[in-house]
């Protein structure tokens, strides 16, 4: 997978990451398949390590993509317009960087704008290109947060992040039903108790079922 060394999820790293072809990677997973008890050239897992070489492009499609560059190129300038702008509750998948397992939840990013306005569809691809890494659900709503900060240099943005962990639910301890909750507020919404309470207020509304 081509990877640019800046856009590496976590801390910068410390070398060149090698470059691994597809057939490596699909030998690998034939290694795994046997390593479980499988006869990977039974007919229904023949075509399994290539299937799952093309899963895990899709999962972590996110690292060959600058969200900030996704929201630097469209930003407009818009005089006057400083309401809060609320990317309500968009869906997410990623999988945790400890299991590789998914974690599904939802996301609500809140900025107030200082002159720069993006599309609420840029604020969705960011979300997307985060999740679409190895994580940990702190600094997704962390990067979340400070990508719409570093380039929109808003008033205040704010990032609640909501979701299962299938590494809590399918092994360990076998939770189901319990949501991990994360938030960011920078800005207004940290300085602001009036300004955060509208924005929770507004997630709140969305999560009671
Ligand atoms: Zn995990």
């Amino acid at each position: 997978m081509a990877r640019k060394l800046d856009s590496i999820n976590g801390e910068a790293p410390g070398g060149a990451v090698k470059a691994i072809s597809n057939a490596e990677a699909e030998r690998a997973f034939r290694t795994i398949l046997q390593w479980i008890g499988e006869d990977p050239d039974r007919d229904g897992l023949r075509e399994t390590p290539n299937r799952l070489v093309r899963s895990f492009r899709e999962y972590f499609a996110g690292y060959d993509e600058d969200p900030e560059q996704v929201l630097n190129k469209t930003f407009t300038e818009v005089e006057g317009y400083d309401e809060m702008i609320v990317l309500r509750g968009v869906t997410f998948e990623s999988h945790c960087e400890h299991h590789v397992a998914p974690i599904i939840g939802r996301v609500w990013v809140g900025y107030i704008p200082d002159r720069r306005v993006v599309g609420i569809s840029k604020l969705a691809r960011v979300v997307e290109i985060f999740s679409r890494r190895l994580q940990i659900q702190e600094r997704l709503t962390a990067q979340i947060a400070n990508a719409v900060e570093n380039a929109l240099k808003p008033k205040g943005v704010a990032v609640v992040v909501k979701a299962a962990h299938h590494c809590m639910i399918s092994r360990g301890v076998h939770k189901r039903g319990s949501d991990l909750v994360t938030s960011r507020m920078l800005g207004v919404f940290r300085d602001q108790p009036m300004t955060r309470s509208e924005f929770l207020s507004l997630v709140n509304a969305d999560t009671i079922e």
